[in-house]
Protein backbone atom coordinates (compact mmCIF):
# COMPACT_ATOMS: atom_id res chain seq x y z
CA UNK A 1 0.00 0.00 0.00
CA UNK A 2 1.58 3.66 -0.89
CA UNK A 3 1.08 6.10 1.94
CA UNK A 4 -0.82 8.59 0.64
CA UNK A 5 0.50 12.02 0.75
CA UNK A 6 -1.85 15.37 -0.42
CA UNK A 7 -0.83 18.90 -0.61
CA UNK A 8 -3.17 21.83 -0.66
CA UNK A 9 -2.11 25.12 -2.52
CA UNK A 10 1.02 24.93 -5.20
CA UNK A 11 2.37 28.42 -3.76
CA UNK A 12 5.45 28.85 -2.97
CA UNK A 13 5.18 26.33 0.30
CA UNK A 14 3.31 23.73 -1.42
CA UNK A 15 5.19 23.03 -4.65
CA UNK A 16 8.21 23.22 -2.33
CA UNK A 17 6.83 20.30 0.30
CA UNK A 18 5.65 18.44 -2.64
CA UNK A 19 8.82 18.82 -4.67
CA UNK A 20 11.36 18.11 -2.16
CA UNK A 21 9.50 14.72 -0.73
CA UNK A 22 8.76 13.25 -4.28
CA UNK A 23 12.80 13.55 -4.36
CA UNK A 24 13.43 12.00 -0.68
CA UNK A 25 11.09 8.98 -0.84
CA UNK A 26 10.36 6.43 -3.72
CA UNK A 27 7.35 6.39 -5.93
CA UNK A 28 6.91 2.63 -4.95
CA UNK A 29 5.87 4.12 -1.66
CA UNK A 30 4.30 7.23 -2.02
CA UNK A 31 1.90 8.57 -3.57
CA UNK A 32 2.16 12.85 -3.96
CA UNK A 33 -1.18 14.71 -5.08
CA UNK A 34 -1.09 18.09 -5.19
CA UNK A 35 -4.17 20.19 -5.52
CA UNK A 36 -4.16 23.84 -6.39
CA UNK A 37 -6.76 26.02 -7.77
CA UNK A 38 -5.28 27.00 -11.17
CA UNK A 39 -2.92 25.54 -13.40
CA UNK A 40 0.11 27.76 -12.99
CA UNK A 41 2.40 28.67 -10.27
CA UNK A 42 2.02 31.99 -9.63
CA UNK A 43 4.68 34.24 -8.30
CA UNK A 44 3.16 36.34 -5.95
CA UNK A 45 5.67 38.27 -4.96
CA UNK A 46 5.92 39.93 -8.09
CA UNK A 47 1.63 40.62 -8.30
CA UNK A 48 2.35 44.59 -7.62
CA UNK A 49 4.01 44.41 -10.98
CA UNK A 50 1.29 42.53 -12.42
CA UNK A 51 -1.25 45.28 -11.48
CA UNK A 52 1.65 47.39 -12.69
CA UNK A 53 1.46 46.03 -16.17
CA UNK A 54 4.25 44.11 -16.50
CA UNK A 55 3.80 40.61 -18.02
CA UNK A 56 5.26 37.61 -16.08
CA UNK A 57 6.51 34.77 -17.16
CA UNK A 58 3.58 31.76 -17.18
CA UNK A 59 4.76 29.09 -15.37
CA UNK A 60 2.37 25.95 -15.70
CA UNK A 61 2.55 23.77 -12.60
CA UNK A 62 2.36 20.51 -14.91
CA UNK A 63 5.92 21.64 -16.27
CA UNK A 64 7.13 22.25 -13.41
CA UNK A 65 6.26 18.44 -11.99
CA UNK A 66 6.78 17.09 -14.72
CA UNK A 67 8.92 13.69 -14.32
CA UNK A 68 8.85 14.36 -10.51
CA UNK A 69 5.88 11.63 -9.81
CA UNK A 70 4.05 14.02 -8.20
CA UNK A 71 0.14 14.22 -9.55
CA UNK A 72 -1.36 17.53 -9.92
CA UNK A 73 -5.27 17.93 -9.47
CA UNK A 74 -6.60 21.49 -10.73
CA UNK A 75 -9.36 21.76 -8.03
CA UNK A 76 -10.72 24.04 -5.56
CA UNK A 77 -10.27 22.70 -2.01
CA UNK A 78 -13.89 23.41 -0.51
CA UNK A 79 -13.57 21.86 2.81
CA UNK A 80 -10.96 19.29 5.05
CA UNK A 81 -12.00 16.80 7.21
CA UNK A 82 -9.35 16.16 9.26
CA UNK A 83 -10.68 13.03 11.74
CA UNK A 84 -12.22 11.34 8.63
CA UNK A 85 -8.80 12.26 6.87
CA UNK A 86 -10.77 13.20 3.40
CA UNK A 87 -10.18 16.42 1.69
CA UNK A 88 -13.39 17.69 -0.48
CA UNK A 89 -12.38 19.69 -4.21
CA UNK A 90 -14.52 21.37 -6.26
CA UNK A 91 -13.43 20.81 -10.59
CA UNK A 92 -15.25 21.64 -13.49
CA UNK A 93 -16.37 17.75 -13.40
CA UNK A 94 -18.00 18.39 -10.15
CA UNK A 95 -16.75 17.51 -6.46
CA UNK A 96 -14.75 14.92 -4.64
CA UNK A 97 -13.14 13.40 -2.28
CA UNK A 98 -9.79 12.48 -1.64
CA UNK A 99 -8.60 10.70 1.43
CA UNK A 100 -5.08 10.99 2.84
CA UNK A 101 -2.56 9.27 5.30
CA UNK A 102 -0.35 12.50 5.51
CA UNK A 103 -2.16 16.04 4.61
CA UNK A 104 0.09 19.22 4.03
CA UNK A 105 -2.09 22.36 4.07
CA UNK A 106 -0.61 25.22 2.18
CA UNK A 107 -3.16 27.36 1.27
CA UNK A 108 -1.62 30.86 1.48
CA UNK A 109 -3.76 33.32 2.21
CA UNK A 110 -5.52 36.48 0.41
CA UNK A 111 -6.04 40.45 1.15
CA UNK A 112 -6.86 41.41 4.76
CA UNK A 113 -9.69 43.96 4.00
CA UNK A 114 -9.71 44.17 7.94
CA UNK A 115 -13.99 44.54 8.36
CA UNK A 116 -13.09 48.40 6.97
CA UNK A 117 -16.12 49.93 5.91
CA UNK A 118 -16.41 50.49 1.89
CA UNK A 119 -13.62 48.17 1.06
CA UNK A 120 -15.36 45.20 -0.10
CA UNK A 121 -17.23 47.59 -2.42
CA UNK A 122 -14.58 50.02 -3.91
CA UNK A 123 -10.94 48.86 -2.85
CA UNK A 124 -8.70 46.74 -5.30
CA UNK A 125 -6.04 44.35 -3.98
CA UNK A 126 -2.73 42.73 -5.68
CA UNK A 127 -2.58 39.84 -2.83
CA UNK A 128 -4.13 37.25 -6.03
CA UNK A 129 -3.27 37.04 -9.32
CA UNK A 130 -7.16 37.90 -10.12
CA UNK A 131 -7.11 40.87 -7.63
CA UNK A 132 -3.59 41.98 -9.56
CA UNK A 133 -5.42 41.48 -13.14
CA UNK A 134 -8.52 43.78 -11.80
CA UNK A 135 -6.40 46.43 -11.14
CA UNK A 136 -4.56 46.24 -14.19
CA UNK A 137 -7.22 46.67 -16.18
CA UNK A 138 -8.14 49.74 -13.80
CA UNK A 139 -4.92 51.43 -13.78
CA UNK A 140 -4.88 50.95 -17.77
CA UNK A 141 -8.20 52.79 -17.70
CA UNK A 142 -7.18 55.85 -15.71
CA UNK A 143 -6.38 59.04 -16.86
CA UNK A 144 -3.56 61.61 -16.40
CA UNK A 145 -4.07 63.57 -12.96
CA UNK A 146 -6.17 61.19 -11.31
CA UNK A 147 -5.08 59.27 -8.29
CA UNK A 148 -3.98 56.29 -6.77
CA UNK A 149 -4.40 55.86 -3.43
CA UNK A 150 -2.45 52.67 -1.64
CA UNK A 151 -3.44 51.99 2.06
CA UNK A 152 -0.53 50.26 4.17
CA UNK A 153 2.57 51.71 4.72
CA UNK A 154 3.74 47.72 4.83
CA UNK A 155 6.32 45.97 2.80
CA UNK A 156 2.88 45.34 0.04
CA UNK A 157 2.17 49.03 0.23
CA UNK A 158 5.86 50.23 -0.63
CA UNK A 159 6.27 47.99 -3.31
CA UNK A 160 3.15 48.86 -5.15
CA UNK A 161 3.08 52.27 -4.49
CA UNK A 162 6.45 52.95 -5.91
CA UNK A 163 5.71 50.35 -8.81
CA UNK A 164 2.45 52.36 -9.54
CA UNK A 165 4.69 55.77 -9.79
CA UNK A 166 7.48 54.90 -11.96
CA UNK A 167 5.25 53.12 -14.02
CA UNK A 168 2.84 55.64 -14.73
CA UNK A 169 4.36 59.28 -13.96
CA UNK A 170 1.32 60.63 -15.07
CA UNK A 171 -1.02 59.86 -12.19
CA UNK A 172 -0.71 60.62 -8.97
CA UNK A 173 0.16 58.12 -6.07
CA UNK A 174 -0.94 58.35 -2.35
CA UNK A 175 0.45 56.49 -0.16
CA UNK A 176 -1.62 56.18 3.63
CA UNK A 177 0.27 54.51 6.57
CA UNK A 178 -0.63 53.66 10.16
CA UNK A 179 2.64 55.07 11.48
CA UNK A 180 5.28 56.71 10.32
CA UNK A 181 7.06 56.25 6.79
CA UNK A 182 8.91 52.94 7.23
CA UNK A 183 8.91 53.51 10.65
CA UNK A 184 10.26 49.58 11.56
CA UNK A 185 13.41 50.08 9.20
CA UNK A 186 17.02 51.71 10.91
CA UNK A 187 18.05 55.62 9.93
CA UNK A 188 19.70 54.75 6.52
CA UNK A 189 16.68 52.27 5.17
CA UNK A 190 13.91 54.99 6.05
CA UNK A 191 15.89 58.12 4.61
CA UNK A 192 16.36 56.08 1.37
CA UNK A 193 12.95 55.29 1.42
CA UNK A 194 11.40 58.67 1.97
CA UNK A 195 13.74 59.96 -0.48
CA UNK A 196 12.58 56.97 -3.30
CA UNK A 197 9.09 58.22 -2.56
CA UNK A 198 10.22 62.01 -3.14
CA UNK A 199 11.77 61.28 -6.41
CA UNK A 200 9.02 59.45 -7.72
CA UNK A 201 6.38 61.98 -6.33
CA UNK A 202 4.93 60.30 -4.05
CA UNK A 203 2.41 61.88 -1.23
CA UNK A 204 3.05 59.85 1.88
CA UNK A 205 0.10 60.51 4.72
CA UNK A 206 1.59 59.24 7.80
CA UNK A 207 -0.34 58.15 11.39
CA UNK A 208 -3.55 57.80 8.60
CA UNK A 209 -5.22 54.96 9.75
CA UNK A 210 -8.05 54.45 7.06
CA UNK A 211 -11.07 54.12 8.46
CA UNK A 212 -13.70 53.97 5.18
CA UNK A 213 -13.31 53.42 1.62
CA UNK A 214 -15.58 55.64 -0.61
CA UNK A 215 -16.05 55.38 -4.37
CA UNK A 216 -13.48 58.50 -4.58
CA UNK A 217 -11.77 58.71 -1.42
CA UNK A 218 -10.63 57.24 1.64
CA UNK A 219 -11.29 59.02 4.96
CA UNK A 220 -9.13 58.25 8.08
CA UNK A 221 -9.46 58.07 12.02
CA UNK A 222 -8.26 61.88 12.66
CA UNK A 223 -10.87 63.03 10.16
CA UNK A 224 -8.91 63.55 6.66
CA UNK A 225 -10.28 62.73 3.79
CA UNK A 226 -7.94 61.54 0.50
CA UNK A 227 -8.67 61.36 -2.73
CA UNK A 228 -8.96 58.09 -4.32
CA UNK A 229 -10.05 57.52 -7.69
CA UNK A 230 -8.39 54.05 -7.03
CA UNK A 231 -7.59 52.21 -3.81
CA UNK A 232 -5.44 49.75 -3.31
CA UNK A 233 -6.07 48.16 -0.23
CA UNK A 234 -2.82 46.16 1.59
CA UNK A 235 -3.20 46.17 5.10
CA UNK A 236 -1.95 42.18 5.53
CA UNK A 237 -2.87 39.32 4.89
CA UNK A 238 -5.54 37.10 5.82
CA UNK A 239 -5.92 33.18 5.60
CA UNK A 240 -8.40 31.11 4.12
CA UNK A 241 -11.43 30.16 6.63
CA UNK A 242 -10.96 26.54 5.39
CA UNK A 243 -8.69 25.19 8.71
CA UNK A 244 -10.75 27.33 11.24
CA UNK A 245 -13.65 25.25 10.23
CA UNK A 246 -11.69 21.87 11.40
CA UNK A 247 -11.09 20.65 14.29
CA UNK A 248 -7.23 21.43 14.06
CA UNK A 249 -6.11 23.47 16.32
CA UNK A 250 -6.05 27.36 15.10
CA UNK A 251 -5.07 30.55 16.03
CA UNK A 252 -7.48 33.45 16.52
CA UNK A 253 -6.76 34.53 13.03
CA UNK A 254 -7.14 30.96 11.41
CA UNK A 255 -3.62 30.11 10.82
CA UNK A 256 -2.67 26.66 12.34
CA UNK A 257 -0.86 26.03 14.78
CA UNK A 258 2.21 24.14 13.96
CA UNK A 259 5.36 22.64 16.01
CA UNK A 260 9.46 23.06 14.93
CA UNK A 261 8.67 19.98 12.72
CA UNK A 262 5.50 22.18 10.94
CA UNK A 263 3.46 19.54 12.51
CA UNK A 264 0.20 20.38 13.85
CA UNK A 265 -0.22 20.47 17.71
CA UNK A 266 -3.52 18.47 17.61
CA UNK A 267 -3.66 16.34 14.54
CA UNK A 268 -0.22 14.84 13.84
CA UNK A 269 -1.05 13.46 10.45
CA UNK A 270 -1.60 17.13 9.67
CA UNK A 271 1.01 19.47 8.51
CA UNK A 272 0.90 23.43 7.45
CA UNK A 273 3.34 25.61 6.50
CA UNK A 274 3.27 29.23 4.52
CA UNK A 275 1.22 32.16 5.12
CA UNK A 276 -1.25 29.14 6.81
CA UNK A 277 0.52 28.22 9.56
CA UNK A 278 1.40 29.87 12.78
CA UNK A 279 4.95 28.56 13.82
CA UNK A 280 7.01 30.05 16.37
CA UNK A 281 10.37 31.85 15.47
CA UNK A 282 13.26 32.98 17.24
CA UNK A 283 13.09 34.71 20.35
CA UNK A 284 9.38 33.24 20.82
CA UNK A 285 7.87 35.37 17.24
CA UNK A 286 5.80 33.97 15.23
CA UNK A 287 7.14 34.14 11.61
CA UNK A 288 6.08 36.15 9.47
CA UNK A 289 3.82 35.51 6.40
CA UNK A 290 6.37 35.66 3.71
CA UNK A 291 8.75 33.26 1.60
CA UNK A 292 11.45 34.54 3.86
CA UNK A 293 9.98 32.13 5.94
CA UNK A 294 7.87 29.92 4.29
CA UNK A 295 10.55 28.78 2.01
CA UNK A 296 12.52 27.01 5.13
CA UNK A 297 9.39 26.25 6.50
CA UNK A 298 8.83 23.76 3.51
CA UNK A 299 11.91 22.40 3.87
CA UNK A 300 11.25 21.43 7.28
CA UNK A 301 7.99 19.92 6.60
CA UNK A 302 9.08 17.83 3.74
CA UNK A 303 12.04 16.64 5.61
CA UNK A 304 10.42 16.18 8.92
CA UNK A 305 7.40 13.48 7.08
CA UNK A 306 9.90 12.15 5.43
CA UNK A 307 12.11 10.76 8.20
CA UNK A 308 9.32 9.79 10.27
CA UNK A 309 8.68 7.67 7.61
CA UNK A 310 11.61 6.44 6.58
CA UNK A 311 12.94 5.97 10.25
CA UNK A 312 16.05 9.10 9.23
CA UNK A 313 16.20 12.37 11.72
CA UNK A 314 14.49 14.65 11.88
CA UNK A 315 15.65 18.04 11.05
CA UNK A 316 16.47 20.57 13.44
CA UNK A 317 17.54 23.76 11.71
CA UNK A 318 16.11 27.29 13.36
CA UNK A 319 14.58 29.45 10.70
CA UNK A 320 15.19 32.74 11.24
CA UNK A 321 15.38 35.79 9.33
CA UNK A 322 18.43 37.88 7.57
CA UNK A 323 16.95 40.26 5.41
CA UNK A 324 13.75 42.44 4.20
CA UNK A 325 14.31 42.77 0.64
CA UNK A 326 11.91 45.32 -1.07
CA UNK A 327 11.41 46.82 -4.37
CA UNK A 328 11.13 50.46 -4.80
CA UNK A 329 10.27 50.52 -9.06
CA UNK A 330 12.18 48.62 -11.03
CA UNK A 331 15.44 50.83 -10.16
CA UNK A 332 15.21 51.41 -6.95
CA UNK A 333 15.52 49.50 -3.92
CA UNK A 334 16.03 48.15 -0.28
CA UNK A 335 18.12 45.71 1.64
CA UNK A 336 17.48 45.98 5.51
CA UNK A 337 19.64 44.08 6.99
CA UNK A 338 17.73 42.18 10.34
CA UNK A 339 18.55 40.49 13.26
CA UNK A 340 16.86 36.57 13.28
CA UNK A 341 14.09 37.75 14.83
CA UNK A 342 13.33 40.28 11.98
CA UNK A 343 14.46 43.46 13.89
CA UNK A 344 16.36 46.09 11.94
CA UNK A 345 19.57 46.72 12.32
CA UNK A 346 21.56 49.39 11.23
CA UNK A 347 23.11 48.24 7.63
CA UNK A 348 20.88 48.47 4.74
CA UNK A 349 21.53 48.09 1.10
CA UNK A 350 20.22 50.70 -1.50
CA UNK A 351 19.67 51.87 -5.13
CA UNK A 352 20.32 50.04 -8.26
CA UNK A 353 21.93 47.50 -6.38
CA UNK A 354 19.36 46.80 -3.87
CA UNK A 355 16.72 46.40 -6.60
CA UNK A 356 19.21 43.94 -8.65
CA UNK A 357 19.63 42.46 -5.33
CA UNK A 358 16.09 41.86 -4.59
CA UNK A 359 15.69 40.67 -8.55
CA UNK A 360 18.10 38.15 -7.95
CA UNK A 361 15.76 37.01 -4.65
CA UNK A 362 12.70 37.11 -6.86
CA UNK A 363 14.40 35.39 -9.07
CA UNK A 364 15.91 32.65 -6.92
CA UNK A 365 12.44 32.05 -5.18
CA UNK A 366 10.74 30.97 -8.50
CA UNK A 367 13.89 28.68 -9.12
CA UNK A 368 13.62 27.44 -5.54
CA UNK A 369 10.19 26.51 -6.21
CA UNK A 370 11.20 24.14 -9.29
CA UNK A 371 14.48 22.83 -7.41
CA UNK A 372 13.44 21.89 -3.98
CA UNK A 373 16.20 20.21 -2.79
CA UNK A 374 18.88 22.64 -1.31
CA UNK A 375 20.88 20.95 0.82
CA UNK A 376 19.80 17.58 0.73
CA UNK A 377 21.21 14.35 -0.89
CA UNK A 378 19.27 13.26 -4.06
CA UNK A 379 18.74 9.32 -2.55
CA UNK A 380 15.51 8.23 -2.25
CA UNK A 381 14.90 6.50 0.94
CA UNK A 382 12.63 3.90 1.13
CA UNK A 383 9.72 4.03 3.40
CA UNK A 384 9.57 1.58 6.45
CA UNK A 385 6.67 -0.37 6.42
CA UNK A 386 6.95 0.37 11.00
CA UNK A 387 7.49 4.19 10.03
CA UNK A 388 4.50 4.00 8.68
CA UNK A 389 2.54 1.86 11.28
CA UNK A 390 4.80 3.99 13.96
CA UNK A 391 2.84 7.49 11.85
CA UNK A 392 -0.81 5.88 12.29
CA UNK A 393 -0.12 5.00 16.19
CA UNK A 394 0.80 8.67 16.65
CA UNK A 395 -1.98 10.26 14.74
CA UNK A 396 -4.51 7.36 16.57
CA UNK A 397 -2.77 9.07 20.20
C1 LIG B 1 2.58 41.84 -3.89
C2 LIG B 1 3.25 40.94 -2.90
C3 LIG B 1 4.62 41.05 -2.71
C4 LIG B 1 5.26 40.20 -1.80
N1 LIG B 1 6.61 40.32 -1.63
C5 LIG B 1 7.23 39.48 -0.79
C6 LIG B 1 8.65 39.55 -0.64
O1 LIG B 1 9.31 40.37 -1.26
N2 LIG B 1 9.26 38.66 0.20
C7 LIG B 1 8.56 37.73 0.90
O2 LIG B 1 9.16 36.95 1.64
N3 LIG B 1 7.21 37.64 0.79
C8 LIG B 1 6.54 38.49 -0.04
N4 LIG B 1 5.18 38.41 -0.17
C9 LIG B 1 4.45 37.40 0.62
C10 LIG B 1 4.51 36.04 -0.06
O3 LIG B 1 4.09 36.14 -1.39
C11 LIG B 1 3.65 35.03 0.69
O4 LIG B 1 4.01 35.03 2.04
C12 LIG B 1 3.86 33.65 0.08
O5 LIG B 1 3.34 33.62 -1.23
C13 LIG B 1 3.21 32.58 0.95
O6 LIG B 1 3.38 31.33 0.33
P1 LIG B 1 2.28 30.21 0.51
O7 LIG B 1 2.76 29.02 -0.23
O8 LIG B 1 1.92 30.08 1.93
O9 LIG B 1 0.98 30.82 -0.19
P2 LIG B 1 0.73 31.21 -1.72
O10 LIG B 1 1.98 31.53 -2.42
O11 LIG B 1 -0.35 32.22 -1.66
O12 LIG B 1 0.13 29.87 -2.34
C14 LIG B 1 -1.12 29.36 -1.99
C15 LIG B 1 -1.61 28.49 -3.12
O13 LIG B 1 -2.83 27.88 -2.73
C16 LIG B 1 -3.79 27.99 -3.77
N5 LIG B 1 -5.10 28.04 -3.16
C17 LIG B 1 -5.61 28.95 -2.30
N6 LIG B 1 -6.85 28.60 -1.91
C18 LIG B 1 -7.15 27.45 -2.57
C19 LIG B 1 -8.26 26.56 -2.57
N7 LIG B 1 -9.36 26.78 -1.83
N8 LIG B 1 -8.20 25.46 -3.33
C20 LIG B 1 -7.08 25.18 -4.08
N9 LIG B 1 -6.01 25.97 -4.09
C21 LIG B 1 -6.04 27.09 -3.35
C22 LIG B 1 -3.43 29.30 -4.48
O14 LIG B 1 -3.92 29.29 -5.80
C23 LIG B 1 -1.91 29.26 -4.40
O15 LIG B 1 -1.36 28.59 -5.49
C24 LIG B 1 4.51 39.24 -1.07
C25 LIG B 1 3.14 39.12 -1.28
C26 LIG B 1 2.50 39.96 -2.18
C27 LIG B 1 1.02 39.82 -2.40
Amino acid sequence: MQHRIIVLGAGYTGAIAAGRLAKRLRREDVAITVVNAEPDFVERVRLHQLAAGQELKPRPLREMFAGTGVELKVARVTGVDVDRRTVTVAAAGGTAELRYDTLVYALGSGWNAQGVPGTAEHAYEVASRPGALRLRERLARLHAGQTVTVVGGGLTGLEAATEFAEARPDLRVALAVRGGLGDWLAAKGRDHLRKVVAKLGITAYEHAAVTGVEADRVVTADGRAVAADVTVWTTGFAVHPIAAATTLDTTATGQIAVDATMRSVSHPDVYAVGDAAHAIGPEGRPLRMSCASGTPMAWQAADAIAARLTGGKLPNVPIRYFNQCISLGRKEGLIQFVTADDQAKPSALTGRFAAAYKELVCKGAAWGVANPTLGMPTRRRPVLRDAAAAHQVARAA
